[in-house]
């Protein structure tokens, strides 16, 4: 068993080179003597070498230690080698021989999942953000295309496009995460009526749980790639997509209206999302004062051009009063779209929020009740929930059902709808953080406090599970959650994934980290 640090191409153990590279150096393999590890590859021992590679392996040292953690700060999984992939077919080379030995594998965004999705225990994680290229962005009638690795982040997407005057349609507030991690996921934005960013996508580069790499289109091989998108990594790694883009908005003007109550807020956007007008739509809850209830700050987006901006009179006509007076500002798009993430990437590098326990609470809910589930929850919050040193956001974000069109991504039961207009779904989150703590049953503490406003409240109202936090599933709960997709996901895994290695943090099919 080798303890070292390094691998390169040819996947040698550089730490046993010597320093001229004279010595003979050898290949490492993957042994399943006392439950599987990376050993010197030997044949008499039957030991498979590892592919060569481009890129490098390692078995110690910090990436190994940060492929162990993720954002949460409540799970950690130590796994027993990271790739860097020089290339996409080292990632398929490496998926391939970990097929072979029974090896899980998981494909490693940012690693901004809260519970465990993206850590594996003794098997291999792949660092996607080693592949990071824009590989073009093309002109199109409508607007644009980029093609982009998937471990290029979103920061980077929006700067690049907007130097072509072009922007990506629905964005996450924080862009420092991987177009491929949030494609996994599905990727919900304020833009209510853009469905998900994997509506975006016009193709989707895939490496198999065997290993083969897979183009996806409308016309070619589509159910792999309708599998993939909101796939949470269970059928193949996401390794470069093209997705569509837009004529970047000239200005954006966003308005502010204070609400006092969650039945208000919901009605005024769904005022809104009915109408059209606004581009943009979603709603921040703040905590309740020792006087005061929660407050329900709707906040509204229209682009255009400068001379061309709704009025607030015209955009908030006949909503509901707000009790206190509305207040608009305009900015340019860079602004409107970046604006979340330098604060929260200050919060990480100066107020150690990277360290804070951070039991994230999202589900999706159907419009007939959303504002009784929303204010059942918050009333079962305690004041720690509202993340009182800083670094927490409750949000309410709607979205136009009919505009999500991906079956992976499982919305509220369809019978709990509004029947007098275009159903809305809208994603809620309790996104709290608390200081790090030495005592490890404060975490479980907000582990079971999820489990319980699952089951007593949310499931109940017919809600779904975004699979962006903290929720521990079971194969039942699973089971319920694809509902009549259940069997084809299993075929699809089975298919594309026979030995089940892939992305078993997010416990689908039953393994756990
Ligand atoms: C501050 C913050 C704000 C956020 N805001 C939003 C928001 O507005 N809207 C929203 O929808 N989400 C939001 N999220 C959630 C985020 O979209 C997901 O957690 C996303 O999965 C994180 O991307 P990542 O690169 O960190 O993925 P990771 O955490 O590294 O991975 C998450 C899961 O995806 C899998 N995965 C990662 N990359 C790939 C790939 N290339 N191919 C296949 N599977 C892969 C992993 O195996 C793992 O199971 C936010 C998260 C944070 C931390």
């Amino acid at each position: 068993m080798t303890d070292t640090a390094e691998h390169d191409a040819t996947g040698h153990d550089q730490t046993a080179q010597d320093p001229g590279g004279d010595d003979p150096v050898e290949a490492i393999g993957w042994s399943s003597a006392r439950g599987g590890g990376w050993t010197l590859a030997d044949p008499a021992r039957r030991i498979d070498p590892i592919p060569s590679l481009h890129g490098t392996l390692h078995t110690d040292g910090p990436r190994v230690d940060r492929a162990s953690r993720d954002l949460g700060r409540i799970v950690y999984a130590r796994p027993s080698a990271v790739l860097v992939p020089g290339d996409i077919s080292d990632i398929a080379r490496m998926v391939a021989y970990c097929q072979r030995h029974d090896i899980p594998v998981t494909a490693r965004g940012t690693g901004h999942a809260m519970h465990g999705q993206a850590l594996v225990h003794r098997g291999l994680v792949i660092d996607m953000t080693a592949l990071r290229t824009i590989h073009a962005i093309d002109p199109t009638d409508s607007g644009g295309r980029v093609d982009a690795d998937a471990g290029t982040s979103w920061s980077h997407v929006v700067a690049t496009a907007a130097k072509h005057r072009l922007a990506f349609p629905c964005l996450t507030g924080y862009l420092d995460l991987t177009v491929g991690g949030t494609l996994s996921v599905g990727g919900i934005s304020a833009a209510y009526g853009q469905g998900a960013q994997i509506d975006h996508v016009v193709r989707v580069q895939v490496v198999t749980g065997r290993g083969e790499i897979k183009w996806c289109d409308a016309e070619h091989n589509s159910e792999l790639g309708q599998a993939v998108l909101g796939g949470l990594g269970q059928y193949g790694i996401i390794t470069r997509v093209v997705l569509d883009l837009v004529p970047m908005p000239q200005r954006v003007r966003t308005i502010r209206l204070l609400y006092t109550d969650p039945a208000t807020a919901v009605a005024a956007m769904t005022t809104l999302v009915d109408r059209g007008e606004a581009d943009e739509v979603f709603c921040m809850i703040f905590p309740p004062g020792p006087d005061t209830t929660p407050a329900y700050t709707v906040i509204v987006a229209a682009f255009g051009a400068p001379d061309d901006l709704p009025a607030p009179s015209r955009l908030l006509r006949g909503l509901p009063d707000p009790a206190a007076p509305v207040e608009s500002e305009d900015s340019d798009y860079l602004h409107h779209a970046t604006q979340y993430t330098g604060p929260i990437n200050d919060a990480r590098e100066h107020a150690g929020w990277d360290d804070m326990v951070k039991p994230w609470f999202d589900v999706f809910l159907a419009d007939d009740d959303v504002a009784g589930v929303v204010s059942r929850v918050i009333a079962a919050m305690e004041p720690a929930d509202w993340s009182p040193a800083g670094g927490g956001f409750v949000l309410l974000f709607p979205i136009l059902r009919d505009t999500l069109t991906g079956p992976q991504l499982r919305l509220p039961d369809p019978d709990r709808h509004r029947t007098d207009g275009r159903p809305i779904v809208f994603l809620f989150d309790v996104l709290d953080a608390h200081p790090p703590t030495d005592d490890p049953a404060y975490a479980q503490i907000k582990v079971a406090r999820n489990a319980l406003w699952w089951r007593d409240i949310v499931e109940p109202a017919g809600g779904r599970r975004y699979p962006i936090g903290v929720l521990d599933f079971g194969y039942d709960d699973w089971r319920r959650h694809y509902g009549q997709r259940w069997t084809r996901v299993e075929q699809l895994r089975h298919r594309h994934d026979p030995s089940g290695i892939l992305a078993t943090g997010q416990a689908v099919f039953g393994h756990h980290y």
